[in-house]
């Protein structure tokens, strides 16, 4: 079958690989689709500390089940069968650690990834591997939410982990930085799933903000690289200032900003991590002080938050069907990261 392996930073080949075995407590997929993220891009070019080349990559995976091993149903107490539909977590939790037994699966201290310990979905077949079955990370798609739907909970479970944390009221201002797939996202669950009032979507690529923009409607959108941000916020908000702010960037600039343009008691997620070479901001802390902002931080999501991703998209509180702009076979992969790299599409997905 075909594969896309890392074996070094700028090594990435489409290679044949021989088909994946099942093992016994283990489920085999056909994957479908396999949605490509800037984590792809960032693998492709830097690697990452904790993949382990020769490695296939791919991590927003949703596909059909060809092979349930003898003693999965058995041992994990499912009722997989062949030809189930299913989605599949990327970030996967011990469930041993104190941080598992307390329900914060998300910051898990043992926590692997599928794509970086596992073979991942940029291929024709994948192994679901017992870590994941063993947490139940394996979600059955509800029958009115397609594959390239489905895909997109991965990411999507990651912008609710980020959202809980951040207690958005009905009427709350919103800010989101970022105008790409998960920016996206922020804005349709905020609306969606916690009613929030006004949001502004913030970037700095006028193509990607109009894009992204006539996808999701934002109240406003703000080209940072035209305007003073935070001055253009505060004006929008009566001199109040936003009351959630997101930043679903890795531009540190962004959570120096959002520090700057919070209301009082604002609410503020670090969603995007920054470049390890470069993970400082400079803050006021006064402004936190005063102003009583709360500062999260966001680490992927459980696997709670992928099941509830399926719920949203099925339920249509949250549709993601639009955000998926471009569909893109196996064979041209490569073609997929330079489309996220150079944000041509909102959300691109790739079908083995
Ligand atoms: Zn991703
Ligand atoms: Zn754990």
């Amino acid at each position: 079958m075909k594969a896309l392996r890392f074996y070094a930073p700028e090594d990435v080949r489409l290679e044949d690989v021989p088909e994946p075995e099942c093992g016994p407590d283990e489920i085999k997929l056909r994957v479908r689709n396999c949605s490509t993220c800037g984590t792809d891009v960032k693998i492709f070019h830097n690697g990452h500390q904790n993949l382990t080349p020769p490695r296939t990559i791919g991590h927003e995976i949703a596909g059909e089940v060809v092979e349930v091993g003898a003693d999965v149903n058995a041992t994990y107490g499912s009722d997989w069968q062949v030809g189930d539909r299913a989605q599949v977590i990327a970030a996967v939790p011990c469930g041993e650690c104190y941080e598992c037994r307390k329900g914060w699966m998300a910051v898990c201290q043992n926590q692997t990834s599928v794509g970086y310990q596992y073979d991942g979905g940029f291929a024709e077949y994948m192994i679901v591997p017992r870590q994941v079955l063993k947490v139940d990370g394996l979600n059955r798609i509800p029958d009115n939410v397609g594959y390239d739907e489905a895909s997109a909970a991965e990411p999507f479970a990651c912008a609710i982990n980020a959202q809980e944390l951040l207690g958005i009221e009905p009427g709350d201002t919103v800010v989101v930085f970022g105008a790409g797939p998960i920016g996206c996202m922020h804005i349709r669950i905020a609306r969606g799933v916690h009613e929030c009032g006004p949001v502004y979507l913030v970037d700095v690529n006028a193509d990607r903000l109009k894009m992204s923009a006539d996808a999701v409607q934002p109240d406003e959108t703000i080209d940072a690289s035209e305007v003073d941000v935070v001055e253009r916020v505060m004006e929008l908000t009566g001199g109040r200032g936003a009351d959630v702010v997101i930043t679903a960037t890795a531009a540190n600039v962004t959570q120096e900003q959002a520090i700057a343009m919070a209301a009082r008691n604002g609410r503020i997620s670090f969603f995007g991590g920054l470049p390890k070479t470069n993970p400082t901001i400079t803050c006021d802390s006064n402004v936190v002080h005063y102003r009583q902002l709360h500062i999260h931080g966001a680490n992927g999501s459980a696997p709670e938050h992928n099941k509830r991703a399926l719920e949203y998209i099925s339920s249509g509180q949250v549709p993601v069907k639009d955000l998926i702009t471009r569909h893109i076979p196996l064979d041209d992969v490569l073609s997929a990261f330079d489309i996220v790299k150079n944000g041509e599409a909102i959300k691109v997905t790739v079908e083995p």
